[in-house]
């Protein structure tokens, strides 16, 4: 199991980056996780064909989780159209907000899939479920296990008890940390780097990989809070990076 992040800022990105956008990729299963901005192109950088994309899982339906899977749609219909390509890809996401989701569509790009916290999806031998998590609109957490090997997500949240049950043993948390301590609010919709850092410390995970970045903080601000409550591998996300899931060699 590997995971390539194409994109690792939020809720914008910073010069010549991407928003939240991840590949997943099991032997010859390859999986998008989000599609915020600037990750179709990201994305083309790693496949030579559309067709290689087994599914997409969208976390939930914000901006910068979703905005180029709108521009996406229309590369999938118009090579359709073109016989360039055969199929519609499944598309998990969340059913709400309504006209969001409903907006996925174009012609037959996706197969549209409404998923919930009691969704399972069962492929090539991988075992995916989901969390929601606490966040303005509904979000889920995603988890991809195969052979005692378990890859989780967070995807958008604050902090709940939801991430650490979720995330328990996870051979790598990749985790969401919006904004640091000095600048949450009870209102704010994101985990800080320390709140991060808590989960992977507290949830027993092995490799702890930090993301959704606001382009305004400074990396190393975001790294020392959250090393400071986390004792064991933690890696800030750097955009088009391969990480193995399953191995120590980084
Ligand atoms: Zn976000
Ligand atoms: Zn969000």
């Amino acid at each position: 199991m590997k995971i390539t992040v194409l994109g690792c800022w939020g809720p914008y990105p910073r010069a010549g980056g991407a928003c939240s956008g991840y590949l997943f990729e099991h032997e010859d299963t390859k999986i998008l996780i989000d599609c915020g901005n600037g990750i179709l192109s990201r994305l083309q950088q790693m496949i030579k064909n559309f067709e290689e994309i087994d599914m997409i899982i969208i976390s939930h339906l914000h901006s910068d989780h979703i905005s180029d899977a709108m521009v996406l749609r229309y590369a999938l219909g118009i090579q359709q159209a073109k016989g360039l390509i055969a199929k519609s890809i499944p598309l998990y996401a969340p059913g709400a907000p309504r006209e969001d989701f409903e907006k996925l569509q174009f012609q037959n790009a996706f197969a549209l899939k409404e998923i919930d916290g009691d969704s399972a999806i069962h492929f090539r031998g991988l075992e995916i479920s989901f969390r929601q998590m606490d966040h303005p609109v509904p979000s889920y957490a995603v988890k991809i296990e195969k052979d005692h090997k378990k890859f989780v997500y967070s995807g958008d949240t604050k902090y709940c008890h939801s991430i650490f049950e979720f995330a328990e043993g996870a051979d790598l948390l990749l985790c969401e940390c919006g904004v640091l301590e000095r600048d949450k609010t009870p209102d704010t919709a994101h985990l800080s780097a320390k709140e991060a850092g808590e989960i992977g410390q507290k949830s027993h995970v092995k490799k702890l990989l930090l993301t959704h970045f606001w382009p305004g903080y400074s990396l190393e601000d975001i790294y020392n809070e959250a090393k400071a409550v986390y004792d064991g591998e933690l890696i800030l996300s750097e955009e088009m990076k391969t990480y193995d899931v399953s191995s120590d060699a980084w």
